[in-house]
């Protein structure tokens, strides 16, 4: 879907199931920014979906007493005894959730988690509702697996969630999953309880649809937003529903690429199955250490959302000072997507025309030396991808170039 680049060296035929896929619109911006800052040019980067907070200490202090154990051998094909119970536990304790040991499964990141289940349930043809704008992998993996994304366009108007007429009127006998996730990475967005309501009823009707929910920003929510998931809020959904969650956002260890599930059991002993060829088990180190993450101190958490919203504050504001930009307020996460409308058909400094949000961030990286990522990256524009998880400084600085920038384009 978000094919940039063709994959085409002297000799090399790749296979039909990567011809539309590229390297990431993201990676390719994340790359040109850092070769620019080689260069010796101040770019900042505000591309990357990381926390820049540090693994907590009693985290890192029980992988080193797992590799003195000696735990460093292939472990159970789909997660530990002990991460799965901690796991469970975490299900119960934060989402109302009752999962079995044999109803979760871990992995070497929640990205290996949507590559399992994906593989173990398309077939050619069978179509997977995605709202936009979505995390980029989303359709990437829906194709390599064979599947078809059907992608649903949510306006910033609509808080860029999904409706229920809009999911009705996107299943057909062909779907096979619909894919929510809150909050969202790239919007913020976030479903509420009185959001979910109606699509859980639409999904009711439609049992031959079952649902996959991306919780990875769970714990970064701002305002009092009260967080649920689709298995403890519809009960009867749970038997079709895949909860996907993760300690890379939450705990801020996205290197140590581990990501969990919930959900039927029968799906998790096929996903299993797909994992057993591809990987044998995730990092036993990393396992360890994730179960110290869900089962220790938890308080650290509230402590970052503050200098999460602190700085998403900033963002927002700075942003509608902007003629020409238009941010919605994001529930969670630690991005914003705000529109760029009102800057499409100007032009540069250099005489360049603005005609797209791929020009505008462009344009930023080039002449304002900011790094973001545009809207089309993400399936929905004209908008613009902020990630926000850097210094109040660097942010500042950003945000006074991006003004900047837009100030001295003309017509
Ligand atoms: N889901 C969402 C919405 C994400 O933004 C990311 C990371 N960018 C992931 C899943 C994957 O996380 P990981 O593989 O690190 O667990």
């Amino acid at each position: 879907m978000n094919a940039q680049t063709k994959i085409d060296d002297a000799g090399f035929r790749p296979a039909s199931r990567i011809a539309s896929i590229g390297v990431s619109k993201i990676l390719q911006i994340g790359a040109r920014a850092s070769a620019m800052k080689r260069d010796g040019l101040p770019v900042i980067i505000l591309g990357a979906g990381e926390p820049d907070f540090d693994t907590p200490d009693n985290v890192k202090a029980a992988a080193k007493a797992a590799i003195d154990r000696g735990e460093t051998k292939y472990t159970a094909l789909d997660g530990t005894p002990e991460l799965k119970k901690a796991i469970a536990e975490k299900f119960r304790r934060e989402n109302g959730v009752d999962y079995a040991l044999d109803e979760i499964t871990v992995a070497t990141g929640a990205k290996q988690i949507l590559f399992n289940a994906f593989m173990a349930s398309i077939d050619p043809g069978d179509e997977v509702i995605i709202p936009t704008p979505y995390w980029t992998s989303y359709s990437d993996i829906v194709e390599i697996c064979g599947g078809t994304a059907v992608l649903v366009p949510c306006d910033a108007e609509a808080g860029f969630r999904l409706n229920a007429e809009q999911l009705e009127k996107a299943i057909t006998p062909k779907t096979r999953w619909v894919l929510l996730n809150s909050p969202s990475n790239p919007s913020g967005a976030a479903y509420g309880e009185a959001d979910y309501r109606p699509l859980l009823d639409v999904l009711m009707q439609h049992p031959h649809v079952w649902l996959m929910v991306d919780d990875m920003y769970e714990h970064i929510v701002y305002d009092g937003f009260k967080f649920v998931t689709p298995a403890a809020l519809e009960p009867r959904l749970k038997p079709r529903t895949l909860t996907i969650n993760g300690v890379s956002k939450a705990y801020a260890m996205t290197g140590w690429r581990i990501g969990y599930a919930g959900g039927p059991k029968a799906l998790i002993k096929a996903m299993a199955v797909i994992q057993s060829q591809a990987t044998s088990c995730p990092s036993s180190v990393s396992q360890a250490a994730s179960v110290e993450a869900l089962n220790g101190p938890q308080d650290f958490l509230v402590e970052r959302q503050r200098s999460f919203k602190a700085r998403r504050d900033l963002v927002v504001a700075a942003l509608n000072a902007i003629d020409g930009i238009e941010c919605r307020v994001p529930e969670g996460a630690f991005y914003t997507f705000a529109g760029c409308g009102g800057v499409i058909g100007k032009t540069t400094p250099k005489g360049k025309r603005l005609e797209t949000d791929s020009d505008f961030t462009d344009y930023l990286l080039e002449d304002a030396h900011v790094a973001v990522v545009p809207g089309s990256a993400f399936g929905l524009s004209p908008f613009f991808r902020i990630s926000y998880a850097t210094s109040e400084a660097e942010l500042k600085e950003a945000l006074q170039r991006i003004a900047t920038a837009c100030q001295q384009l003309a017509g």
